[in-house]
């Protein structure tokens, strides 16, 4: 009944067809903009590697079309690699990662997704050092253009992001020329802006997102299931609920079903511009 439902709505693009998993929010690093505060000493809050793939499936049969996996650092999951192998034999995945764990032994594990429809996206701000680490840490730019073309080299996709209040023309032509450099082309390089939610509101930074700015991409989380991936923020340490749609996850059928029951009630014309790639 609800893939009879889901599938048409996906088709004529009523509802978008990817279905996101926040597999964990804990991260190595603590970026000033992080939308879920996450951070080494954030609480562990992690979906199962089984029910991953699990609701991979199930977002195939319902007619869904991509899947996105972010977190927290994704690869702080040791099993990570193989799970988005897994995913990846049911839908094409696009893996959201801050790219500084890329260990000779995780780019050996990551090596299998060459051969898979997995994108690996890859947070790089700015073209200098100063600039992109003030906001994110120490080392990020040189671990991230260290980790890029080894991933390059090996055939994984690897898809940049850049995530900023603003970045002036001259900057990002340096930043374009250092990602065609490292093996990215132009077609592979997002820019999005800072979202006020989660630790961004306490630097005063961002722009405000409300329901309608927000695509309705269905989001799992472990605390539930939300209208989009800038959903399940975390500020002053708890899960912001005011984007939670249900608290059922599985089937994946009840969620999907009550995301299309708001998206129906949505004004027409109410398109919404903010992606989070
Ligand atoms: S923005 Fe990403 S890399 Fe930075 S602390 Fe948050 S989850 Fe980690």
């Amino acid at each position: 009944m609800t893939a009879s439902t889901i599938r048409p709505a996906v088709a004529d693009g009523r509802l978008p067809g990817r279905v996101w998993m926040y597999s964990n929010y804990h991260c190595n690093l603590a970026c000033t903009y992080c939308l879920t505060e996450s951070g080494p000493k954030a609480q562990r809050r992690e979906l199962d590697p089984e029910a991953m793939i699990d609701i991979a499936r199930q977002a195939l049969e319902l007619g869904f079309t991509d899947l996105g996996v972010t977190g927290g650092e994704i690869f702080l999951l040791s099993r990570m690699p193989e799970v988005l192998a897994e995913l990846a034999r049911s839908l094409p995945v696009v893996a959201l990662t801050n790219g500084t764990l890329f260990s000779r032994r995780l780019l050996d594990e990551v090596q299998q997704l060459a051969e898979l429809p997995v994108a690996l996206q890859i947070s790089l701000d700015r073209p200098d050092p100063d600039t992109n680490d003030a906001m994110r840490g120490p080392d990020n730019f040189a671990k991230v253009v260290a980790a890029i073309p080894r991933l390059v080299e090996r055939g994984v996709t690897v898809r940049i992001a850049t995530t900023v209040e603003s970045i002036e023309d001259a900057e990002l032509d340096r930043l374009c020329e250092l990602h065609r450099g490292l093996g990215v082309p132009d077609a592979d390089h997002v820019i999005r802006p800072i979202i006020a939610r989660g630790r961004a509101v306490d630097h005063d930074l961002g722009v405000q997102a409300d329901v309608p700015d927000l695509p309705a991409e269905l989001t799992i989380t472990a605390d539930g299931a939300f209208w989009s991936p800038f959903g399940p923020t975390v500020h002053g340490g708890r899960l912001d609920t005011d984007l939670l749609i249900t608290r059922t996850t599985r089937p994946l059928s009840v969620p999907a079903q009550a995301l299309l029951g708001l998206v129906e009630q949505r004004p027409a014309g109410a398109d919404s511009t903010l992606n989070i790639r």
